[in-house]
């Protein structure tokens, strides 16, 4: 139980930390539509003010333009700034995101998406961008404004960076990051993003890793022109054959990927480091009601665990140009184009991968014999991501988590991306932490009607998350003096 002033004067003050998170939800800055941007600027002059009345010093850095449903716009600004320059302090850098998601009550929202609703008898509060991210933002806010309220010295520096673009691919902000890591981040010493979610429901997390991704696409062309069976059918090579039977030669059906050198590079797995999967409070059946299923290809826990955050993953998505509707249409198309991807962990490069998949694919279409053409190319490349959980940052987040919820807290990574991870963690050089300070609000994390944004419906915080979040970042800040000093 955490009895510090700060912490007690949060509770008793949750009818004001409430009313901001109100007020910031009910700013809809929806990124991705180009009618709501006045909005996604209006969010980011409110937070400002917020972190001024802190006596921050913020700038707003223009980010230059994009072109959004037809309009040339203004990227919404960034917001980095600073608190305390004590040079025997430890700096800390905190991102966050002011835009959201969009959203709207025939999605299936219960309560208009940006009138925030907070539900007494469920202690939930509900709106976009609750939890995703206005909720963590409010977090680090309603936590420096306990300090200066209870006269807690705030025992680091604090850095700030936030951004309105998140959900739209994060345009500009990399070659911002990379600018102020000379600039305005040239003395922090760890960074702190709260941007993720818990596994589970009930234990707070700790998040030290995320896959990276290379995407393919597998081109095969033969026929001038799409021709009918009846008449080519076992006269041409047909592409479409072709690539199945090169997609047959990516992964197995229980998972295990085929092109040579990519299982090789993977760090063979300690006894100590499985029992970080085995300790993670997380069932098989959390993963079923998740999936809708029971189709996990293996049942122990710790193992579909480490399929997931330690181990890479070869996914085949999709074929363009396929026959793909009613009937029995008997066309041999001309031209396919086939699509997967491979999850990255560590010591996978993008690059390398493309090499060792271009050979590979290469080699097998040789001996398919074929006519046609071939072209493989990949469309995107991401690096993976892993931090040292022996990090003092690690430690005082660790501490924080025990002192306020008095339990210890899983150490998880993400089987996706979070791009901008990977750019603090090489701009600066630093470790990077992922501090999640609430469970995941999705009531399933399927993927709904071809749309990552139609699921997310009903976004919400519990209540006892925002508060009990909003001490767990105000205790690790109190908390990094000591793990640093014990480093
Ligand atoms: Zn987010």
């Amino acid at each position: 139980m955490l009895d510090a002033p700060f912490a007690k004067w949060i509770d008793e003050h949750q009818d004001e930390l409430i009313a901001r998170l109100k007020e910031a939800v009910e700013i809809p800055s929806v990124s991705g539509d180009a009618s709501y941007r006045p909005h996604v600027v209006r969010m980011g002059e409110w937070l400002r003010a917020e972190l001024e009345k802190l006596g921050a010093e913020i700038r707003s850095v223009p980010l230059g333009k994009q072109v959004l449903d037809g309009q040339e716009l203004d990227l919404p600004p960034a917001l980095v700034g600073s608190l305390g320059k004590d040079p025997k302090k430890k700096t800390v850098l905190v991102y966050g995101h002011y835009d959201v998601q969009p959203a709207s009550l025939s999605d299936g929202w219960k309560h208009e998406p940006f009138q925030f609703t907070h539900d007494k008898e469920t202690r939930r509060l509900y709106g976009r961008g609750s939890t995703d991210d206005k909720g963590p933002i409010m977090g680090w806010i309603n936590a420096i404004q306990a300090f200066q309220e209870t006269k807690t010295e705030i025992p680091v520096n604090l850095r700030f960076c936030f951004e309105g673009m998140e959900e739209s691919g994060s345009e500009g902000l990399e070659e911002l990051v990379i600018k102020e890591a000379k600039g305005e981040f040239a003395d922090v010493d760890a960074v702190c993003i709260s941007d993720n979610y818990w596994l589970g429901t009930t234990t707070p997390c700790l998040t030290y890793g995320l896959r990276g991704l290379s995407y393919f696409s597998v081109s095969i062309s033969g026929p001038a022109a799409d021709l009918h069976s009846g008449v080519f059918g076992n006269v041409v090579h047909e592409p479409m054959t072709d690539l199945f039977a090169l997609f047959s030669k990516l992964v197995t059906p229980q998972g295990k990927i085929l092109v040579p050198g990519i299982n090789e590079k993977v760090a063979p797995l300690t006894d100590d480091e499985r029992k970080l999967y085995e300790d993670i409070d997380v069932t098989l059946g959390d993963f079923e009601q998740a999936i809708g299923a029971k189709v996990t290809i293996s049942e122990d826990k710790a193992e579909v665990l480490m399929g997931r955050m330690r181990y890479p993953s070869l996914s085949i998505h999709g074929v363009e140009g396929a026959f793909s509707g009613q009937g029995a249409k008997t066309v041999i198309p001309a031209a396919i184009k086939g699509k997967f991807s491979i999850r990255l962990v560590p010591d996978l490069d993008p690059d390398e991968v493309n090499e060792l998949v271009q050979k590979y694919l290469k080699a097998e279409f040789a001996k398919l014999g074929s006519k046609n053409t071939l072209k493989v190319e990949m469309l995107s490349g991401g690096k993976p991501w892993v931090a040292s959980i022996d990090h003092w940052n690690f430690r005082a987040a660790k501490d924080a988590i025990e002192k306020v919820y008095g339990k210890t807290p899983s150490y998880t990574r993400e089987g996706g991306s979070i791009p901008i991870t990977l750019t603090f963690a090489e701009a600066l050089g630093k470790n990077v932490m992922l501090l999640p300070s609430a469970y995941r609000y999705f009531p399933s994390n399927r993927v709904g009607r071809g749309d990552d944004g139609a699921h997310s419906t009903n976004e919400k915080l519990d209540l006892a998350n925002y508060i009990e979040g909003t001490k767990t970042l105000g205790q690790y800040l109190l908390n990094v003096p000591a793990a640093a000093a014990s480093a």
